[in-house]
């Protein structure tokens, strides 16, 4: 799996680019993905400022850096993406999306493109957790009212699109330790079906600092949330944003501009938990996106 993973991070081949209205407008589909694009640095040349850039084929759950002239209007899955001043533009990948996927890409001046991309499937096998407190497995219905504001307050969070370009830097493991919990893993607790494991799961001990994977900013913070125990959610930008669940502490506030690297809190039991261990899960809005891939992409980075 890992090697799998691994090869399809690697992929540098452009997309296929297809004019939507027009034959003859002039896009290149060549060159390298720009993994890490720096916005501090000198201005690319003209030729290669001007180019579209899209991997041609993405895995379930990849965080997708693309290229595109500064200044072109980009519409992905029903939105409309923030373009960096370079170029730059993200988007996720759901657990189950396939493909082809389709940006539409419009360059000031140019005829309206559009970039098809392949999706990769993958296997998400079944995890068996037993030992999960019966009352977080089925909760009574004053609980599901208060599991459901909960939630409605995480994802008034994710809805956020800030023009900070954090999420295109590499990132690194919030904490060291084994992988105890895969994205898109099916969950069954205490022998009922639960969704696809949203994150991965990282076992360390209670008390254990977590770092921030990459820069970003604190939009949630609560210390006891019914599911997720202590909950931390951390903006990267263009509506990328890392949460870490369970956490035993907390320390960071809403509105705080975090450090790559920078502590948040340490890791715990607190939650729907049957042991301490960080839960790391990433969106791209609403679309949970695998941290693994993300982390691996960063490896391949120049
Ligand atoms: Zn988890």
């Amino acid at each position: 799996m890992r090697i799998a993973l691994r090869a399809a991070a690697l992929t540098v081949a452009a997309a296929t680019l297809a004019p939507v209205a027009s034959a003859s407008a002039q896009v290149v589909a060549s060159g390298t993905i720009p993994d890490t694009p720096a916005e501090t640095a000198p201005a690319a040349s003209a030729s290669a400022d001007a180019r579209t850039v899209f991997p041609a084929s993405v895995p379930q759950g990849a965080m997708v850096i693309g290229k595109v002239p500064p200044g072109s209007v980009v519409r992905y899955g029903g939105r409309q993406l923030r373009v960096t001043p370079y170029g730059s533009v993200v988007f996720g990948v759901g657990r189950d999306a396939t493909g082809p996927l389709s940006v539409e890409v419009q360059a000031p001046g140019g005829a309206p493109q559009r970039a098809a991309i392949a999706v990769t499937p993958r296997d998400f096998p079944t995890e068996y957790i037993q030992g999960v407190p019966p009352k977080t497995v089925n909760p009574p219905p004053e609980i599901a009212a208060r599991i459901e504001r909960e939630q409605a307050q995480v994802t008034a969070a994710r809805a956020r699109d800030d023009e900070r370009p954090d999420f295109a830097q590499p990132f690194q493991w919030p904490v060291q330790g084994r992988i105890s919990g895969r994205f898109g893993n099916q969950r069954v607790y205490n022998g009922k079906k639960g969704s696809g494991h949203s994150g991965m799961d990282i076992a360390a001990p209670t008390g254990t600092p977590v770092k921030a994977p990459a820069a970003g900013v604190i939009t949630f913070a609560a210390p006891d949330l019914y599911l997720t125990g202590g909950t931390v959610l951390l903006d990267h930008g263009h509506g990328i944003s890392s949460n870490f669940l369970h956490l035993s502490r907390i320390d960071a506030k809403v509105g705080d501009r975090i450090a790559q690297g920078q502590v948040i809190g340490a890791v715990g039991a607190t939650g729907r938990a049957t042991g301490p261990h960080l839960h790391w899960g990433m969106n791209w809005f609403d679309v949970r996106i695998d941290p693994l891939l993300v982390l691996e992409r960063a490896k391949t980075a120049p």
